[in-house]
């Protein structure tokens, strides 16, 4: 009685270690109440997003993806939380304040992306946290998949609803619009219909990221690579352009704490994206 005790405490153990292996790993989903998903639509209101004189207002397209969205993660029984559903402004803390109101839950933000040079294409996904590079693959594997355009690679870079937010947390630049060819794309209702499936696919299959570290992951049928990424983190510091905004206010020490208004972040940063 007393081994066979010991036997099925040994077992637990085991399978708990397992287990513990895997959610460790894995998007932090191991919580019983169910994902909720906080779609963020990029800019809205006064500010439309993307670069002066740009023809495609990023604002609108980045609405109408995450209402898409929205409304295919519903359908597979997500919860979903919107930081904004109509052209209003929403400042990034309040997006983020909205994102961490949440338990079990996991940000997507949506923009479109912009150059000076319109050459520029692809698909680019950031993540900021090593917890969300998982999340970052999957949405990225899927969008790539489903779109004309190129990839630009899976990128690591301190966007302010990247850092701010307290769980895996992602940010999707579904191409340029400011690239005839995939304006033409994003001004296409039934593409964008296809860009909100693929990242709901992506959040779909998040733990599904197979990875070199994870030896001891159950193996799923179709294992999506991990993504190699480029780390910006530090690019971004050191970028002309960035330098010579803050200079003024000398920020250089203020690592976490910009003193640039925080809802500029993504529009400057966005804009100086393209050397
Ligand atoms: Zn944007």
């Amino acid at each position: 009685m007393r081994r066979n005790f010991c036997r099925i405490l040994f077992l637990g153990a085991g399978l708990l270690t397992t287990f513990l292996a895997y959610s460790s790993y894995a998007a932090k989903s191991s919580d019983s109440s169910p994902i909720t998903v906080v779609i963020d639509a990029g800019h809205g209101g006064y500010d439309r997003g993307g670069i002066p004189g740009q023809r495609v207002s990023e604002k609108d397209m980045t609405l109408d993806v995450a209402q898409r969205l929205k409304s295919v993660l519903a359908a597979s029984g997500y919860r979903v939380v919107m930081t904004r559903d109509s052209d209003i402004f929403v400042p990034l803390g309040t997006r983020s304040a909205i994102a961490n109101s949440n338990r079990n839950a996991i940000f997507v933000s949506i923009h479109f992306n912009s150059a000076t040079r319109g050459g520029a294409s692809g698909i680019e996904t950031y993540f900021y946290s090593r917890d969300s590079l998982a999340l970052a693959s999957a949405i990225h594997h899927y969008v790539v998949g489903g779109a004309p355009s190129g990839s630009r690679g899976v990128r690591r870079r301190g966007y302010y609803v990247l850092r701010r937010t307290n769980m895996p947390a992602v940010l999707v630049e579904c191409g340029f619009l400011t690239n005839p060819t995939e304006a033409a794309y994003a001004q296409n209702a039934s593409y964008r219909q296809k860009l909100a499936e693929a990242i709901a696919a992506g959040v779909g299959r998040r733990n599904s990221v197979g990875s070199s570290f994870s030896t001891t992951r159950v193996a799923t049928a179709e294992s999506i690579p991990l993504q190699p990424y480029v780390d910006q983190t530090r690019v971004t510091k050191s970028k002309k352009s960035r330098s010579k905004r803050s200079a003024k206010k000398s920020t250089r020490k203020k690592k976490k704490t910009s003193s640039k208004p925080a809802d500029m972040e993504t529009r400057v940063a966005s804009s100086d994206r393209e050397g």
